[in-house]
């Protein structure tokens, strides 16, 4: 970001704020400490807000967090006043399918940083080549990147013939053993029909698929739409499932293997709700063009509702059950975590539930140790808010700064409309 060009046309106030953040990225780059000061921080970890908070930043990690009267600003610290705001980690999504060419990929992972996105894992549809190096890369700034490779699906013509097409177990095998030595993130399998188009994947295959990653260190997330497939996937060692149950509301069966085995993640990945909603908050995030579009698109759909309804039945009878829920959006969506987020305490979640589901738990399943809450030697990755999201989810949406390592997103520069 240039000073001069911004002095063009930004505020004396604007102009003020920004020098104050460019004075800090020095600093979290040479090991001078930065003190914010003075919002409410929610940690991340489902404990209650620290009102009046201290988080001291050096060396792109959160040395100390707690309220402003116990936390001691190191002598020489930058302060940064962040009073009446809110800060909260940044956000995992667990399920999105980026670009695979370079520069596509680039641009997804930037994109996702602007809207407080600190970390996306790609599903199952990205070939050797570019995805790999990118993630080998691990570019500053953007969204870390993880992936799948190629997942495993039976044949489906007309679709994407990226995922390898397995008929038998030697075959199934044999394609995990290839994406575990591309030393992928996880193991991506479909389990779905499509609606009677295709044979599905049956347990004679998947089994073997997830013993075999297993073998590998590697686990397995299952595509599915049916509560069968989830009760036969449970029973088989499943780690996850990147959508919740579409076809029937959840069962005692499911609620007691889910008990049984309270960590296998489920990615709720709601469905487009199907009722009027208002995404004026995108407003300058994206060209107009692109904001009347998504605009005209939220209607009131009753079909849509029902297939809505079943899934947010069984996300909240499955997240009462203990289950561990993550945030994954599914597509190519940089800012849908934030309608989903509202999607899932619509479900019935609570706000802080959600906030979990989409920063500390996200953070464990990508098995990223250095990120996830506000505490002392994580990454300062930081979500700053004007407004709180315990309150009110949708306050995720209005994002005053993300920082990445302690080194501020440059969303003036990094608009996606831009
Ligand atoms: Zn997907």
């Amino acid at each position: 970001m240039h000073r001069r060009r911004l002095n063009q046309w930004m505020t004396g106030a604007a102009v003020a704020a920004v020098s104050l953040a460019l004075a800090a990225q020095p600093d979290a780059q040479t090991g001078g400490a930065t003190a914010f000061v003075g919002a409410r921080v929610v940690v991340g970890d489902g404990t209650a807000p620290i009102e009046n908070a201290t988080v001291v930043v050096r060396n792109g990690q959160i040395a100390d967090v707690g309220p402003s009267a116990r936390v001691r600003v190191p002598a020489g610290a930058t302060r940064v006043d962040v009073a009446g705001k809110t800060i909260m980690p940044t956000i995992v999504d667990t399920h999105v399918h980026l670009g695979t060419a370079r520069t596509a990929l680039m641009k997804d992972l930037r994109d996702r940083a602007y809207f407080g996105v600190s970390a996306a894992l790609s599903m199952g549809l990205d070939p050797a080549g570019e995805p790999f190096a990118v993630r080998a890369e691990a570019p500053a700034g953007v969204a870390r990147y993880f992936l799948a490779g190629r997942g495993l699906t039976m044949p489906e013509p007309g679709r994407s013939d990226v995922p390898y097409w397995v008929t038998t177990e030697g075959e199934a095998r044999k394609a995990v053993q290839e994406q575990a030595a591309l030393k992928v993130d996880l193991i991506k399998i479909w389990v779905d029909d499509r609606d009677g188009k295709y044979k599905k994947m049956p347990p004679e295959i998947y089994t073997p698929v997830i013993d075999e990653a297993h073998k590998a260190k590697l686990r397995v997330a299952a595509h599915i739409f049916n509560l069968s497939d989830a009760k036969g996937l449970l029973k088989a060692g499943i780690d996850a499932f990147a959508h919740g149950i579409r076809d029937v509301d959840a069962d005692d069966e499911v609620v007691a293997l889910v008990k049984a085995r309270p960590n296998v993640v489920l990615i709720p990945n709601m469905p487009d709700r199907g009722v009027v909603a208002d995404y004026s908050w995108l407003k300058g995030s994206l060209t107009d063009a692109e904001v009347a579009k998504i605009q005209a698109g939220a209607t009131n759909r009753p079909p849509a509702q029902a297939a809505w309804g079943i899934q947010a039945r069984n996300l909240k009878k499955l997240s009462d059950a203990g289950m561990t829920i993550a945030v994954g959006t599914d597509g190519n969506t940089p800012w849908a975590p934030h309608v989903e987020m509202a999607d899932m305490v619509a479900a019935g979640m609570t706000p802080m539930q959600v906030i979990v589901a989409a920063t500390r738990n996200g953070a464990a399943f990508l098995r990223m140790t250095d990120t996830g809450t506000i505490a002392a030697g994580k990454n300062a990755d930081l979500l700053v808010l004007d407004g709180n999201p315990v309150e009110d989810i949708t306050n995720t949406r209005k994002i005053a700064a993300v920082y990445l390592k302690g080194v501020k997103v440059d969303r003036d520069a990094t608009r996606p409309s831009r």
